[in-house]
């Protein structure tokens, strides 16, 4: 019996090809064990398991037809195929389709069970994670991040996981694995905490021959098994497996992984249409899946049983000697291989994926939507006459955003307990948002004593400011601290300052432990707690607590803030009933994005301020200090195009005379940006290849990469980059102007 066994590279990410032999060699010694692969550099070649070698050249200079030919014959002979490699059972799937010896599933089940859907899990008692697809907008990917805390993993759509932590992480990874895999089809997922888990089983036709259940116990870096314990499959997931390999006609290996979350829900990430790598450490548990797999297709029947040795198995390094006919090169320093593309996937499946393009799935492109009061208000902008880069502001928008925050806050306010709006001033001091803010009956935040003075020359009193701040005193202090609404003290050192002043509250702003920041008096241990309430039991037993807490929802992601605002409620108890002094204000700071404002903020405010209220019966004023959520869509940037360079037919650059000066933030969230029509109507540029670059002479200098220009663009035309208030303008900069 003759069995060819591809993908046989054994490395901290190995194929399942040595793992099979080893396994096929337990049950059947005298089986003739055939490596197959595409690269010197696939390291299992040399291992004496295998009979014998067919290496193949690598795929981008295969002749495909001639090589499906050669397998075809292989298997008519009678040998059996068994893929360990995913893109090549996809190719095989189509072009050879089903074949009795050939052991693979068949092309409609391989769409079953594609990344990220994986239409087969409805069968199984499993979820999906969310995910959203990369070509969708940029404005919609960034939003998905936010939602899930940036706690997220960049996919391709058959190999290669990458953390996104942030907007950078994201643009550079995804770069990098659109070049790799030559697809623009990825996917975001959100994490999930629990355990790594999953299923391996050995199917033929439809029958499910045997399976098992592992769970992981030691991981490489990049999240591969390295050790594990194998066991039998629960009862409740048995009769919806083999239903799945019915419905899917399932031939050959397959491992189905998933995370099992404290809430003992099971969420599928993968399924791969072949056996894991670690298939022979079920072989070592006394489930040979590789051995049963090949008695059902042959019918001859093992001649030498799998006996289990042991639940637990666990990987080692050795070294062996390579085979003296296939010498190895030197490493690949002198070519230029930056994604280091040859060494990490020997079995050359990134070229495999290039070459098999129109058998992937492609997503569509789609532009982001832009809300009508944003077209509204461009298209009563004197555009003709901007003197490019300017910034102009947006008027409808800025009533909008300004009315909407202080009618929930005055809609909330009773004789008990009274909402406040307080403007953060940092986030942009221009003198429009600060009549604004008074108009609309909002108070003022302020971290320093320049910004207190330019918000009392704009007729606010000082009563109407708010203090925060680490270094609020700075540069001098020309006013106390009881002439304020109410400052928070940013350590215990400022709080203990203010003891023998005749304060109206006691504001701290709290340090919660289950969250990293600078700022706030910490509480993680107990001496830190004590020295809090001390410092507090110094001060008049009659004044009253206020207390604040601000971590940015756009960092964190939106429901973490929420767990850490009923944090802030449960310190808020423990420090009212420890000091016997009374908690009367609430501050919950800013660092909202807008739509976040808008579609989980606001629309909460109410049971927001109604769950402070039942933990705390004494509160009598609530503070909420939004500064982008209120203005960062209140200003756009109209830059003009300086240069039109084609580099290819479908790529291009324009040099435009914008810069990342006037636009501090553009690598920190994506910008919506819009070009004129023929007709004179404002579009979004959707993604596409080409790139907006600087005026500036810095390689840094790039405004939006991955974007698509209208064809007829040309120098002097206008580009409308939106989302330009906020942090943009209040940290824009002259550069380069002499
Ligand atoms: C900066 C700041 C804000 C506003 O933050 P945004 O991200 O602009 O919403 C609110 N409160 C405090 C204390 C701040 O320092």
């Amino acid at each position: 019996m003759r069995v060819y066994i591809s993908g046989v590279h054994s490395g901290p990410n190995p194929s399942p090809g040595l793992g099979l032999a080893r396994s096929l060699r337990a049950a059947y010694p005298d089986m003739h064990l055939v490596a197959v692969d595409y690269s010197i550099r696939s390291s299992g070649l040399h291992d004496p398991h295998f009979d014998d070698i067919w290496l193949q050249c690598p795929w981008d200079q295969l002749n495909l037809e001639l090589y499906s030919k050669q397998i075809q014959e292989v298997l008519d002979s009678g040998a059996l195929w068994l893929s360990g490699l995913d893109l090549e059972i996809l190719w095989l799937a189509h072009v050879l389709g089903e074949h009795p010896n050939l052991l693979i599933p068949p092309a409609s089940a391989l769409s079953m069970t594609a990344k990220p859907e994986i239409p087969a899990h409805t069968w199984l008692p499993m979820k999906i994670p969310a995910h959203i697809s990369v070509t969708s907008p940029e404005w919609d990917l960034h939003s998905f991040c936010r939602r899930y805390g940036w706690r997220v993993f960049l996919k391709g759509p058959n190999y290669e996981a990458r953390e996104v932590d942030s907007w950078e992480t994201f643009t550079s990874s995804r770069s990098c694995l659109s070049e790799t895999w030559s697809t623009d089809n990825l996917f975001l997922q959100a994490h999930i905490t629990g355990h790594e888990e999953s299923i391996a089983f050995a199917a033929y036709r439809g029958e499910l021959l045997d399976c098992v259940y592992m769970s992981k116990r030691s991981m490489t870096g990049e999240g591969k098994t390295w050790a594990a314990q194998i066991a039998q499959l629960p009862t409740n997931l048995l009769a919806p497996l083999q239903m799945v390999v019915r419905e899917l006609s399932w031939t050959g290996g397959a491992e189905v992984e998933f995370i099992r979350d404290s809430d003992n829900i099971l969420w599928l990430i993968d399924w791969n249409t072949r056996f894991p790598a670690w298939i022979h450490g079920a072989t070592i548990a006394g489930h040979n899946l590789p051995a049963v797999l090949v008695q059902a297709a042959t019918g001859d029947t093992v001649t030498k049983a799998s006996l289990p040795i042991s639940p637990y198995f666990t990987r080692i390094v050795i070294e062996i000697p390579c085979n003296s006919y296939f010498p190895l090169p030197p490493l690949h320093e002198m070519w230029p291989d930056p994604l280091n593309v040859n060494s990490k996937h020997p079995s050359g499946m990134p070229v495999l994926g290039k070459r098999l393009k129109p058998l992937i799935r492609q997503h569509h492109q789609r532009k982001p939507e832009i809300p009508a009061l944003l077209v509204d208000d461009i298209q009563s902008l004197d555009l003709a006459h901007a003197k490019t880069p300017q910034r102009l502001y947006l008027e409808g928008t800025i009533k909008d955003r300004f009315e909407r925050f202080s009618k929930i806050a005055s809609q909330l306010t009773d004789s008990q307990l009274k909402v406040h709006i307080a403007y953060s001033i940092k986030t942009d001091p221009a003198t429009r948002f600060l009549r604004a803010a008074f108009n609309c009956g909002m108070l003022a935040e302020a971290i320093s004593q320049p910004e207190v003075e330019r918000v009392v020359s704009s007729q606010f009193s000082l009563h109407q400011v708010v203090l925060n701040g680490p270094a609020k005193w700075w540069p001098s202090p020309p006013h106390k601290p009881d002439d304020f609404k109410i400052v928070f003290a940013d350590s215990i050192e400022e709080l203990a300052s203010y003891v023998d002043l005749s304060l109206e509250t006691i504001g701290i702003r709290l340090r919660l432990p289950s969250a990293t920041s600078r700022f706030g008096v910490p509480l993680d241990t107990f001496p830190s707690f004590r020295r809090l309430i001390t410092t507090i039991s110094k001060f008049p037993s009659e004044c009253p607590i206020g207390l604040h807490f601000h971590l940015a929802s756009n960092q964190i992601g939106v429901n973490r803030w929420w767990q850490l605002y009923d944090s802030f409620l449960g310190w808020a108890i423990a420090i009212q009933r420890t000091t016997g002094k009374l908690v009367e204000s609430l501050d919950v700071g800013g660092g909202w994005f807008p739509d976040d404002a808008d579609t989980a903020l606001l629309p909460q405010f109410t049971k927001l301020v109604n769950k402070a209220r039942d933990h705390l019966p004494n509160l009598r004023e609530f503070i909420l200090e939004p500064g982008k959520a209120l203005v960062q869509s209140t200003m756009v940037l109209a830059i003009r195009v300086v240069e039109v360079r084609c580099l290819s037919s479908s790529k291009r650059e324009i040099v435009t005379d914008g810069a990342i000066a006037d636009l501090p933030m553009s690598p920190l969230f994506p910008h919506r940006i819009l070009t004129c029509d023929e007709q004179g109507l404002w579009n979004p540029v959707s993604r596409g290849e080409d790139r907006i670059l600087g005026r500036l002479c810095m390689e840094n200098d790039i405004l939006a990469s991955n974007v698509h220009l209208p064809s007829a663009m040309k120098p002097g035309d206008l580009l409308l980059v939106c989302d330009a208030g906020a942090y943009d303008r209040s940290m824009s900069y002259v550069f380069g102007q002499g």
